[in-house]
């Protein structure tokens, strides 16, 4: 109905001069004034007019009208509308909007100027909108006879307005920064309502530059959106995957019958989809981001407004995925480390205080692993800076492959790393030996173009809430038990304990330390019960060493041990251990309790000392223990050092009537190979292992692996670290006899273990 062409050729005719000069010589009745019109010759220059005009009597029946007035209805010839009404053309309650208002001006002789109306048109059913001028026609003697109207099309300038509007909407919010998809979605919905009857998808490139992702597609069917999504751009991969393909638009009319589309018309037809154009969206440098499609349900071509359209929200959908991206690399630049790619400092304050609000809110430990490379400075000035960025990257690379994914690994700087491991329970099952697993897998020698690469670290624990409230505190403690893993001879995993790191140069060693506190009584078992899973009686128990020292406290094992075992004090340690818990046996059996078995931890350099049989004899002897209440718990480590040696001595203290177990199995060194090669009685199932049964089910299906395996080999299995009702269930399920755990004691002391077994 409204011809833009014409109607943009000719607006510069001034409507209102005519209607001014219309009004000042019609001054007759409206009849009358139709032969005036004619007359002044007018009637030409009104036809011509692109706006609508007529006059119409006191009753408002057109008297006259242009040809836009009578194209608008539908009638070629603009006589045939005189004597007619609105209510003739319109539905009833338009016409009779019309009717009333133009009553209404005519009675108050009132005229009405620019008034914008939306009208719904007799003729195809479109809505247009229109600016309406109505203005009542007087007699000579100045009564109202009539109106003239005059109306302008304005739809397409109001379209163009909305549409800036629209546009410029979007491009503040792109400087707001807002979700990219809110944006992208405001643009697609906005050439939708540009381009009729279409539907349109923005589908992203992933960074490979290889997949189209779903951007925004408000209005497609959300099932073929799902569909779609991720699919391989290509060269012949529907309109999207081969506009990106080949970074052009794609315009198809038919899907069913376009060999891009061979493979996806079938999802097409069945979501309605027709035809699709799409267009790619490109960076400033023409390259590709992703795609902007408009889908409709027919076979149907765009217009090129349609296409300009689409060059223009292509344009901004580019400005604004590009600036994300842009935001994104900023933020990840800011965060993360360019060398390992791992998060940075900035990153770790961040995290840590989301971290450490959640572990208050929860209950739950933190633990922060501060590690630094020992030799570090020796690679970089021995072999160059390539070498030491490869050392780098490596660590960096094995300490992110041997975390969860709940915890975070952060490079602090230079060779500084952190670990910061959040507790799954409230209790630290389990984190000292992950850390000590991050390790010995940061120590493994790395391969370095024909070389190898040795490199050992010192780390450095402190744990929320006990050494630390605040992300600085516990970084400030993990580095300085850092600082004192170094001092205790480096490629060591150092705890820290309260204040005692503060007094980081003590005059002695701490070698010296233990070796005095070996003889001087400092040293002290603890004993924890093992039981029958089945009748809860106790069947034997694990001396466990501690050191109570003077200023210290009471300190655990993993704090010395392995110290000991470096400095090889180990053996008087062991030695000591050994005699204690013998002894500790002979009085509790003086004491008329029963005879119980007694199980003492032996390490690798203990073990393998040609006197350790003979001490154990004499261990036995001295208190004149019968050799089957002990039991001798060894790790894989001490097989592995001498094999031959260690069942030779296996077998002498075997003849003796002495037993063992095999400690920590299925910690991943335990091998079936030793098992049956070295005369074990039992075998100690791992607390790793306990920990995550019954819900994890690898470890449900290694555990009863393990234990039917004991069976084939007659060894008894002892359940380690069993600390829940739901994990004894799964023991007594899989016929696993002894278990030992926090579940039924603790450690004890030696005084508190004959009430135990009293009970
Ligand atoms: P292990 O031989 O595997 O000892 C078991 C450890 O698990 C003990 O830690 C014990 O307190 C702990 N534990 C027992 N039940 C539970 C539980 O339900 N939950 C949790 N979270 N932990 C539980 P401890 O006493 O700190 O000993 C650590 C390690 O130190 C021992 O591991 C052993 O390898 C070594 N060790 C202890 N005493 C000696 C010793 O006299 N000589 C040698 N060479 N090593 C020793
Ligand atoms: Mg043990
Ligand atoms: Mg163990």
């Amino acid at each position: 109905m409204n011809d833009v062409s014409a109607g943009r050729r000719n607006t510069d005719i001034d409507t209102k001069r005519i209607v001014t000069a219309a009004e000042a010589f019609l001054t007759a009745e409206p009849h009358a004034m139709t032969a005036g019109i004619e007359d002044l010759g007018l009637k030409a220059i009104i036809d011509e007019l692109p706006d609508f005009f007529y006059v119409k009597d006191r009753d408002s029946r057109f008297v006259f009208a242009n040809t836009m007035v009578a194209r608008a209805f539908g009638i070629d010839d603009p006589e045939h509308l005189k004597g007619k009404r609105d209510f003739d053309f319109f539905d009833f309650e338009t016409a009779r909007r019309f009717f009333e208002l133009e009553q209404e001006i005519m009675s108050s002789g009132e005229r009405s100027l620019d008034m914008e109306e939306l009208v719904s048109s007799p003729v195809g059913d479109v809505i247009t909108c229109r600016l309406t001028s109505k203005i009542p026609l007087r007699s000579d003697k100045g009564i109202v006879v009539g109106l003239i109207g005059v109306s302008r099309d304005i739809t397409e300038r109001r379209r163009q307005d909305d549409f800036r509007r629209g546009q410029a909407q979007i491009l503040e919010m792109i400087a707001r920064n807002e979700p990219l998809e809110m944006i992208l979605e405001a643009l697609v919905i906005l050439v939708e309502a540009e381009v009729g009857g279409t539907s349109g998808a923005i589908m992203l490139l992933d960074r490979e530059g290889r997949r189209l992702y779903h951007g925004a597609a408000p209005n497609l069917p959300g099932a073929y959106s799902r569909v779609i999504d991720g699919v391989a751009i290509g060269p012949n991969v529907g309109s999207c995957g081969t506009a990106a393909w080949r970074g052009v638009p794609v315009i198809v009319d038919d899907v069913m019958t376009d060999p891009l589309w061979a493979d996806f018309c079938a999802i097409a037809q069945q979501y309605g989809l027709r035809s699709c154009w799409s267009t790619p969206i490109l960076t400033a440098q023409n390259n590709v981001l992703g795609t902007f499609a408009l889908y409709s349900s027919e076979v149907r071509r765009p217009k090129p407004r349609e296409m300009e359209l689409v060059a223009m929200a292509t344009h901004i959908a580019g400005i604004a995925i590009e600036r994300k991206r842009g935001d994104e690399r900023i933020h990840f630049m800011a965060h993360h480390d360019e060398l390992t790619g791992l998060p940075n400092r900035a990153f770790f304050k961040e995290r840590m205080a989301k971290t450490l609000h959640h572990a208050r809110r929860n209950g739950r430990k933190v633990t922060v692993a501060y590690l630094d490379l020992d030799n570090f400075k020796d690679i970089n000035d021995g072999l160059g800076h390539g070498a030491g960025d490869e050392v780098l990257k490596e660590v960096a690379a094995r300490m992110a492959n041997s975390v969860r994914a709940s915890d975070m690994v952060v490079r602090l700087g230079g060779d500084e790393f952190v670990v910061v491991v959040v507790h799954q329970s409230n209790h630290d099952t389990g984190i000292t030996r992950r850390l000590r697993e991050l390790h010995k897998a940061v120590r493994k020698p790395i391969p370095y173009h024909d070389n190898q690469i040795a490199v050992t670290c010192s780390i450095g624990v402190s744990a929320f809430p006990s050494d630390g409230a605040t992300a600085e505190e516990l970084l400030a403690n993990a580095d300085a038990a850092m600082y004192r893993a170094k001092q205790l001879g480096r490629d060591k995993l150092h705890h820290h304990h309260g204040t005692r790191d503060a007094e980081i140069d003590l005059p002695v060693s701490e070698q010296e330390e233990l070796r005095q506190a070996i003889i001087s009584d400092q040293l002290m078992l603890h004993y924890q019960p093992q039981v029958d899973v089945a009748t809860l009686e106790v069947t034997g128990l694990e001396a466990l060493v501690r050191w109570n020292h003077p200023t210290r406290g009471m300190v655990p094992p993993c704090d010395f041990i392995p110290m000991a075992e470096e400095s090889g004090l180990i053996i008087p340690l062991g030695l000591w251990v050994l005699n204690e818990a013998c002894r500790q046996a002979r009085v509790w059996q003086d004491m008329g309790l029963p005879p119980i078995r007694i199980a003492v931890n032996v390490s690798a350099k203990q073990f393998t000392d040609n006197d350790f049989a003979r001490h154990v004899e004499e261990a036995i002897e001295r208190v004149d223990l019968a050799p089957r209440w002990l039991e001798l718990e060894l790790t894989e480590s001490v097989l592995m050092q001498n094999a031959d040696r260690a069942l030779a001595t296996m077998n002498a203290l075997r003849r003796l009537g002495i037993g063992f177990s095999i400690d920590d199995f299925g910690t991943g060194y335990s091998s079936l190979a030793s098992l049956k090669m070295f005369p074990f009685d039992r075998l100690k199932m791992d607390r790793s292992l306990i920990e995550a049964v019954p819900s994890d089910k690898t470890a449900v299906a290694i555990s009863l692996a393990v234990m039917s395996l004991a069976q084939t080999l007659k060894l008894g299995v002892v359940a380690e670290g069993v600390e829940t009702e739901a994990q004894c269930e799964f023991l007594r399920f899989a016929k696993c006899e002894e278990a030992q755990g926090y579940r039924f004691s603790k450690p004890l002391p030696a005084d508190q273990v004959a009430a135990f077994l009293r009970r």
